[in-house]
């Protein structure tokens, strides 16, 4: 099966009136013939469902369906891109260990690190997440590699194979936030990554109408018993391991789970995933190539021959550049003019809508960061973020093209 066709048909559901999308579960609790029986559904001897902050069966649909799209052996659902984030890396960390992370990381996920470090986990940030940067880094503390794919807004694109491999030497393992790539751009477990996490409030929901996110597990990765002591329980697991400790311990005891409607419109949205990625691609590479004919503006997209990245959006990503792209204005008045010079965008903290968002990311997500860190984002004071959507690309250029014109004479 080829993309399209595996969204459509991996995993459907097979209830008895053959309905072609899985029911809603909307309830909290299952009951149960008898004690013996929810005894056995407790003790995982059984298969069933007992409580939905435990297991829901239409979100067991939407990680299933999702764990195959990436080529993972099991996925866990979660109740947002950070508690994924979150639960990804509780689920192997302890106090005195250290998690080696891209500066360019989202914002949420940078000051969820600032969190931690109250319970004694430390990040040690490097600009660009490369072989290099990451094994000068590495000591008998560090526990993971975290990364987003491409960097949002950052824009930059991780080298997997490489970073994979430093990453296995040392036997630690490689976490990549793919949500801006998607799995429509790449799998990340064919480079080497152990464990994939989406924020799916974004591309893979697509509408912007739930907040959910999803961890996925390769079952790849082997866990040392003496550098993750938390999973020898597990390790008779074999390869299930990870998101078996995961789903009977932090992630459940946390109550991260994910509802079961917001996992039903996941479901649907991502059938369209290849058709809006496709159109959204499209759109921002054309979109990007028109601002950068613009007098004044700078554009970062990794797929224009000007980006740094440019040969990995080649070789890891087909060519593709993803869905946002950053320009530079000039100056903050500039930026702000153009902002709110358009017509179609909306100005709005979210990307992966079908509807094409833009923000000002220096007075809003990184409001809070200190301007070295704003910086090693790629974030600067005339920073404008755009979320491509998939409007028709002639409309979206002579909108922008509109509102360049007023804005330059700011
Ligand atoms: C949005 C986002 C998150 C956080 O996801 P939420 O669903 O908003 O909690 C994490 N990583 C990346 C790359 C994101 O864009």
């Amino acid at each position: 099966m080829k993309f399209n066709t595996a969204l459509l048909h991996t995993s459907s559901s097979s209830d008895k009136y053959g309905s072609t999308q899985p029911p809603i579960y909307q309830v909290s609790a299952f009951s149960h013939e008898s004690a013996e029986k929810l005894e056995k559904v407790f003790e995982n001897k059984a298969s069933g469902f007992a409580y939905t902050r435990i297991g829901n069966p239409t979100v067991d649909a939407f990680e299933k369906k999702i764990a195959a799209l990436e080529g993972g052996i099991a996925a866990v659902a979660c109740s947002s891109g950070m508690a994924a984030v979150t639960m990804a890396l509780l689920n192997i960390l302890r106090s005195g260990d250290e998690v080696i992370a891209g500066a360019g990381l989202f914002g949420g996920t940078i000051d969820l690190f600032g969190d931690l470090a109250a319970f004694g986990i430390t990040a040690r940030f490097v600009d660009t997440v490369t072989a290099e940067s990451v094994s000068e880094l590495i000591n008998e503390h560090t526990r993971a590699v975290f990364t987003e794919l491409i960097g949002n807004p950052k824009l930059d694109v991780v080298d997997m194979k490489s970073v994979a491999e430093v990453c296995h030497r040392n036997g630690i393992p490689l976490i990549i936030d793919s949500t801006t790539a998607t799995p429509y751009l790449v799998h990340p477990f064919e480079y080497g990554a152990d464990i994939v996490i989406h924020s799916t409030s974004k591309y893979i929901n697509g509408g912007g109408n739930s907040i959910s996110g999803v961890i996925i597990d390769s079952g790849n990765f082997r866990w040392d018993r003496e550098k993750y002591p938390g999973l020898a329980e597990y390790s008779k697991l074999g390869k299930f391991a990870y998101a078996a400790k995961l789903r009977n311990g932090i992630w459940r005891n946390v109550g991260a789970c994910l509802s079961p409607l917001n996992a039903y419109m996941n479901m649907v949205g991502m059938e369209t995933l290849g058709l809006r990625m496709d159109r959204i691609c499209g759109n921002a590479l054309r979109l990007a190539e028109f601002l950068g004919s613009l007098d004044g503006l700078t554009v970062n997209y990794p797929a224009l021959p000007s980006s740094p990245y440019s040969p990995l959006a080649q070789s890891e990503l087909g060519g593709r550049g993803g869905g946002i792209l950053t320009v530079r204005a000039g100056s903050k008045a500039r930026a702000f003019s153009l902002i709110n010079s358009l017509k179609y965008a909306l100005i709005a903290t979210n990307i992966g809508d079908i509807r094409t968002l833009v923000i000002h990311p220096a007075s809003t997500i990184y409001l809070h960061s200190d301007e070295k860190r704003r910086e090693q984002a790629g974030v600067y004071d005339d920073t404008i973020r755009v979320s491509v959507g998939i409007e028709d690309i002639d409309d979206l250029t002579e909108d922008f093209g509109n509102a360049w014109k007023k804005a330059k004479e700011n």
